[in-house]
This record gives C-alpha cells, structure tokens and sequence, in this order.
C-alpha cells in the first residue's frame, strides 16, 4: 500500500485494488503515516480569506492575508490619501 501511495493512488484507487472500504485504508494510511495524494487539489484554486472590514465591520472576501478593509474602503483610502498628498 505504501508503494501505491507512492506511486500517486489515492485512497479511493487502493480501497478498489484490495477489496477494502475507503475508510479502512484512510485509517491504515493515518497509523502507518503513508501521505496519500489528495482527490480535491485545493492549490489549483485561488485561496480567499474571508474577514470583516476593520473599518466599516461587513464581511468581505479578499485574495491576500495582508488586506484588512474591504475594497470600497480601500478605494475611499486611496481617494482620501490623494485628497491629501
Ligand atoms: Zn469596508
């Protein structure tokens, strides 16, 4: 089973090749430490965090950890900070 992990199965394809239910080889996989690859492949998907605006507190989504306000207040910081530079 190791050598089929290896080899880039997933779970499912081992469970089918030894007769035995998914669950079994997850928990055979979990106690032998074998890294299965994984069936959804989040990495393909753009990661978004979803935080509440520091200034007017709505919940909004945002593709970077570094983004603290939602995106018509960062407009209106833009705009404010022109206003003033
Ligand atoms: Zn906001």
């Amino acid at each position: 089973m190791r050598l089929m992990a290896a080899s880039g199965r997933t779970k499912q394809d081992v469970a089918n090749a030894l007769g035995r239910t998914i669950n079994a080889v997850a928990a055979r996989a979990m106690a032998t430490r074998v890294k299965f690859r994984s069936i959804r492949r989040p990495h393909e998907q753009k990661v978004m965090f979803r935080r509440r605006c520091l200034r007017c507190r709505h919940l909004f989504d945002v593709d970077s950890r570094y983004r603290f306000v939602c995106d018509l207040c960062h407009a209106l910081d833009e705009w404010r900070g022109a206003d003033l530079g």
